[in-house]
C-alpha cells in the first residue's frame, strides 16, 4: 500500500515502542525521524532480557512483518521458570523434564533487550534514527501555526505535524501534556551480574536453570535471571522508604560489603542457596529505586504530540507487560496515523482515537501491575503464583 505522507512525523525515543512505531510507519511509506538519546546504539546497556507475549510484543512485530525474525533471536528455553520459597522449598521447577508448562501456555518466549533494539534498527530506511540527541522540551512552533518544535540540548528541530513521545519513564514529551510525575513505588532493587555464567559462575547458573528463579516473601524479593549472553541478573528487591539507598547506612561503592550488609539485615533467615546466588553474582551492583505513574492516567488530548510506552503508562515491572504494551501503543498509534493518509488535518481525531484504547489498555495492566507488586513482596505470594501456574 502507498501512503506516502507530506506530514512531519519526529518520534522522541528509540526504544521498543519509538522503534516498532518507526518501522511500522515505513512499512506504509510514512516518513518518519526517530531522534535518540543514546550516542550510538551500543553506547549502554540496554538492561535485561524481556518476555514478549504472543498478544503482545509478538502482534506488534508480525505487524510490523518482523516476527520470522523475531523467533531465530528469540530464547523459547528462556521462559523456564523456578519458584522457591525463603527457606529453600522449591515448589515449582519447570527445569525438570515433565513439568514445562503446556505448549498452548508457552507463548511468551525471552528476548535480550539488545537484540530486540539491533532487529529493529536494521529493520529501518537508513538515517532514520538520529543519534545523540536529548531533547529537552516540546513548544508549539513560533514559525509554523499548528505545528510543533523540538528543543534539543545542542538544536532545534522545527515544524513537525506529530511528536510522539516513546523517551520512557522520565519522558521531556510527556512535561508538554501534563505535570504529572513518576512517584516512587515502595520497592528498590539492587541489581547484581554475573558475567560468563558458563566459565565463572557454574554454580548459579545450575542454581537458576534455563530461565529465571524467583524468590517472593514478605517485603523481600530475589530474582535470578538468564539473559542469552552467558549471564544471569540477580535483582534483590526490599519494600523499603525512598530515600532508603541513601540513609540505610550500606556502602553501595563497596559491593562485596554491601551484599552482606543486605544478606544480614534482610535475608538472615533464608536459605543457603539463596544467599549464595546474591553473593555470587560480583561482577556489578546497580541499586534502583523503582517508580510507576498514576494508575488510570489521562491528559487532554492535544492535537499533534502523543506518548507511547513507559512515557504514557510507567509502571513497576511486576506483571512483566511493559515492553509489550509499549509495542501495541506503537502498533495502534501507526495505524492510527497511516488512517490519516497524509492528511495533518485527521491527526487530531486519530490521536484521540489512539489514545482511548492505550488508556484503557494501561489501565488494566496497570491495576495487574499493582497486584503483582503486592504478591511479589507478600509471604505467600510465591505460593500464589505457583498455583496459577500449575492451574493454567
Ligand atoms: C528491571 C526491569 C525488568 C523488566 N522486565 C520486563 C519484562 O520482562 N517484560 C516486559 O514486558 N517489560 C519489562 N520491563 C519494562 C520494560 O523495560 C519497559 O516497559 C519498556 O522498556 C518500555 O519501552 P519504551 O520504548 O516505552 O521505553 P524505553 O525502553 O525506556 O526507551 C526509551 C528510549 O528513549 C530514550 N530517551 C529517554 N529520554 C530521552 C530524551 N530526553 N531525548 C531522547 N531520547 C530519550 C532512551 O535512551 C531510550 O532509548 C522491565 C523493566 C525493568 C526496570
Amino acid at each position: 500500500m502507498n501512503n506516502s505522507s507530506s506530514m512531519r512525523i519526529a518520534i522522541v525515543g528509540g526504544g521498543p515502542a519509538g522503534l516498532t512505531l518507526a518501522r511500522i510507519l515505513q512499512n506504509y511509506n510514512v516518513t518518519c525521524t526517530v531522534f535518540e538519546l543514546d550516542k550510538t546504539p551500543d553506547r549502554r546497556d540496554q538492561g535485561g532480557s524481556i518476555d514478549l507475549h504472543r498478544n503482545g510484543g509478538q502482534q506488534a512485530l508480525r505487524e510490523a512483518g518482523l516476527l520470522e525474525e523475531f523467533r531465530r533471536v528469540a530464547r523459547p528455553e528462556g521462559e523456564a521458570l523456578k519458584l522457591i520459597k525463603y527457606d529453600g522449598t522449591v515448589v515449582l521447577d519447570e527445569n525438570v523434564a515433565g513439568s514445562r508448562r503446556p505448549e498452548e501456555h508457552a507463548d511468551r518466549p525471552e528476548v535480550d533487550r539488545t537484540k530486540l533494539r539491533q532487529l529493529l534498527l536494521d529493520s529501518l530506511q537508513p538515517n532514520t534514527v538520529i543519534w545523540d540527541k536529548k531533547l529537552v522540551s516540546v513548544a508549539a512552533s513560533t514559525s509554523i501555526p499548528g505545528r510543533y518544535d523540538l528543543h534539543f540540548q545542542d538544536s532545534v528541530e522545527e515544524g513537525f505535524d506529530l511528536v510522539v513521545g516513546a523517551d520512557g519513564a522520565w519522558s521531556r514529551v510527556r512535561n508538554f501534556l501534563t505535570e504529572q510525575k513518576p512517584s516512587y513505588s515502595g520497592v528498590t532493587g539492587i541489581e547484581l551480574w554475573a558475567l560468563e555464567v558458563d566459565k565463572r559462575h557454574q554454580w548459579l547458573g545450575e542454581f537458576v536453570g534455563a530461565g529465571s528463579c524467583f524468590m517472593f516473601d514478605e517485603g523481600r524479593a530475589i530474582q535470578c535471571q538468564r539473559d542469552g549472553e552467558n549471564r544471569i541478573r540477580v535483582y534483590v528487591g526490599v519494600r523499603q522508604p525512598e530515600d532508603w539507598i541513601n540513609t540505610c547506612g550500606i556502602d553501595w561503592a563497596s559491593p562485596e560489603e554491601a551484599k552482606k550488609a543486605l544478606l544480614d539485615r534482610y535475608f538472615n533467615d533464608c536459605a543457603p542457596d539463596l544467599k549464595r546466588a546474591v553473593l555470587d553474582a560480583n561482577d556489578q551492583l546497580i541499586p534502583r529505586q523503582m517508580w510507576m505513574l498514576p494508575i488510570g492516567m489521562r491528559w487532554e488530548t492535544h492535537p499533534g504530540v502523543t506518548l507511547v510506552g513507559d512515557a504514557a503508562h510507567l509502571m513497576t515491572p511486576f506483571a512483566g507487560v511493559g515492553v509489550n504494551l509499549a509495542m501495541l501503543d506503537a502498533m495502534d498509534l501507526a495505524k492510527a496515523v497511516i488512517g490519516c493518509a497524509g492528511d495533518a488535518s485527521r491527526l487530531p481525531d486519530a490521536i484521540r482515537q489512539y489514545e482511548e484504547v492505550m488508556w484503557e489498555r494501561a489501565e488494566q495492566n496497570a491495576r495487574k501491575t499493582e497486584k503483582g507488586l503486592i504478591g511479589h513482596f507478600s509471604a505467600d505470594g510465591i505460593d500464589e503464583m505457583a498455583r496459577r501456574l500449575q492451574g493454567r
